[in-house]
């Protein structure tokens, strides 16, 4: 460590940062009344904003999380970062030189990440110098060729390596920059040469206009390096799966327009913007993930279903389809305002404006549709929709796609959207298709459904475990949630109440997939030994499953836990899930026919009549705490 920050220095750093203007950088926040402002929660997922910002008080508060602290701890959070290193940051922001003293008052070294990101902005002016030097004839010819101009390319700061490979490190070390530091900024090489040969490159930036890294494209045919496209390594400031190409120019129409492109490549990105597309963004060397994904709702300020549009230009191809397959199965309250945007032609933003013009750009974005449809519809065409045998094919490949929607407004909008493509006009059908799939997963299956995707793969670091694949986290506020938490506030506080085998509960009565997980758990370790709290905590590392266990275990409870008000509570919950099976079963009995199947209807009939006596035993033992 570098030593002591000065204290004036700091001082300097807290004084010049407005927490409003670095929370926005990561947040988009809107004017929430009483001073304060407003925006979704970067360490939390939520769909309303209770993230608040008080600017006149320098702090920050979320009410869904209960995270909060002043500027330097929020940029510690986000960055995932030590104290000096948040200060670092902001003094880099606000333009203080830091001075550190260790304990002798001796002045020493500011730290790493600034050097890092001096050397990637000095090498950003190095590699644009460059391309407009005599060297860069090469890649001039290359940006004339994809239709971009020297305008184009001041704006989006591209640049061009010599093919010589000593010449940036040679004109950052007369900077003053040690060997180690161009390493360590992903700039040159162990073995002394640059990092980057003869080829052309897109500066990588924050939201705030500092450059993270560089992607760059080859254009030399003898090039060393085989890969068409080559990122900056992963640095204390580049981290791949975190940074979008064009973020720094598309981020204030994000959040104006309320909508993101994302595009392939880096070509696309420009010509999206000179095409005035200006929210086009793209991932650089990796796929579109989760941290993107999360990235740009906070960016677009509402996970509202109707709030924002993300669009994806994905291919018509079979790449294109996995990838919207992707996209679909992984975050629920982001693949709602998907889009996704084909070129019938299967041209890229960059060619279509090369040979269709701007504006035909432009018309590849409006002719974006929802991407369940896209989905959806790449489904059915596999099948032969002219045929009984065809529909009944397409109808069971497409029914599990839409029985792991959990938000029940989508769920049937898809099932009525799903029956009028099959040529159905009644959805009951599709309907009955969908519940079968759904009861015939197996629950753990049907937990795993329910769970995000890993991160891509080649973002864990090595000798470090994967990212463990998280559960949705449950709104507490959540009305027809509430006799399912209540249930499990007791089954956490006081498990010893629950007599008679659990009063006859099942994982089935929990509807929210984490609740469920957790009275899973709970069954699991409920012969174990050990502290109650510790024995489910162990059991399942699941971060969301440890938040929710520790927040159940301090919401205030109305009543002391008894086992006449921990039978109410289950005698709750079981109403709810009988309630359930009636609805089902009165569906069932009104598309049979009793004439046609009279012994079917007759067993249903009795099903339903003992189930309605089920109900009316559980509602005069539920009688108990309000629903
Ligand atoms: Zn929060």
């Amino acid at each position: 460590m570098a030593g002591l920050i000065n204290e004036e220095d700091l001082a300097t750093v807290r004084e010049r940062s407005r927490i409003e203007d670095v929370v926005a950088s990561f947040v988009t926040l809107r004017r929430a009344g009483g001073g304060s402002l407003a925006g979704l929660c970067p360490f939390h997922d939520e769909k309303t904003p209770s993230f608040r910002v008080t600017p006149a008080r320098g702090f920050w508060h979320c009410f869904g999380c209960g995270e909060g602290g002043d500027v330097i701890s929020f940029v510690q959070k986000i960055n995932n970062v030590g104290f000096a290193e948040a200060v670092e940051y902001l003094a880099d922001r606000v333009g203080v030189q830091l001075r550190f003293s260790d304990a002798g008052g001796a002045r020493v070294e500011p730290g790493l990440r600034m050097r890092v990101l001096e050397a990637n902005r000095l090498a950003a002016e190095f590699y644009t110098g460059h391309l407009l030097s005599a060297t860069g004839l090469p890649g001039r010819q290359f940006l004339d060729g994809r239709g971009f101009d020297k305008t184009a390319a001041e704006q989006f700061g591209i640049g061009f390596a010599p093919t010589g490979g000593r010449e940036l490190g040679q004109h950052l070390k007369a900077q003053g920059f040690s060997d180690e530091e161009l390493v360590r900024a992903g700039l040159v090489r162990e073995n002394g040469w640059d990092f980057f040969q003869g080829r052309v490159l897109w500066p990588i930036r924050d939201a705030g206009r500092s450059v993270l890294g560089f992607g760059a494209r080859r254009i030399f045919d003898d090039d060393r390096m085989p890969a068409k496209y080559l990122n900056t390594p992963e640095t204390i400031i580049y981290k791949k799966s975190n940074v979008l190409y064009g973020l720094d120019l598309a981020r204030g129409n994000i959040a104006k327009k309320n909508q993101a492109v994302i595009v392939e490549g880096y070509t696309d990105v420009m010509a999206c913007h000179l095409a005035g597309v200006d929210t086009a963004v793209a991932s650089c060397g990796t796929a579109f993930g989760d941290e993107h994904s999360r990235l740009l709702q906070r960016l677009l300020g509402t996970g509202d279903v109707s709030g924002g549009e993300v669009i994806f230009t994905f291919d018509g191809d079979a790449a294109g389809q996995a990838a919207a397959l992707k996209v679909f199965k992984g975050d629920q309250n982001f693949s709602a305002q998907t889009y996704v945007a084909v070129e019938p032609s299967g041209l890229d933003p960059c060619d279509l404006r090369i040979q269709q013009g701007e504006a035909a750009v432009r018309e590849l974005v409006g002719r974006r549709v929802p991407l369940y449809q896209f989905v959806m519809r790449n489904i059915l065409a596999e099948h032969d929709l002219d045929r009984v045998d065809g529909r009944l094919a397409a109808l069971r490949a497409a029914a599990p796609l839409v029985s792991s929607i959990r938000d029940k407004s989508l769920f049937e909008r898809y099932i009525r959207e799903l029956a009028k493509w099959l040529g159905d006009p009644d959805p009951n059908e599709v309907r009955r298709e969908v519940n079968a799939t759904m009861h015939r997963r197996p629950a753990e299956q049907r937990r795993q459904a329910d769970r995000r995707p890993p991160e891509v793969a080649d973002a864990a670091l090595p000798g470090l475990p994967e990212p463990a694949p998280s559960l949705p986290v449950p709104d507490p506020r959540d009305r027809r949630l509430e006799a399912e938490r209540g249930t499990l506030r007791l089954l956490v506080r006081a498990p010893e109440k629950f007599v008679d085998d659990w009063f006859g509960l099942v994982p089935g009565d929990f509807t929210h997939p984490t609740y469920r997980a957790l009275f899973e758990v709970v069954q699991g370790v409920a012969d174990g030994a050990g502290p109650w709290t510790q024995r489910m905590l162990a059991a399942n590392p699941d971060p969301v499953l440890e938040s929710l266990v520790i927040s159940l275990a301090v919401e205030p409870v109305l009543r002391e836990p008894t086992e006449a008000y921990a039978r109410e509570y289950a005698a709750q919950l079981r109403v709810q899930t009988v309630s359930r099976q009636i609805a089902e079963l009165k569906s069932k009995l009104q598309r049979t026919n009793p004439l046609a199947d009279q012994t079917a209807y007759n067993r249903m009939f009795a099903q339903l009549v003992n189930l309605e006596k089920d109900r009316k035993d559980l509602v005069a033992l539920a009688t108990g705490p309000a629903l």
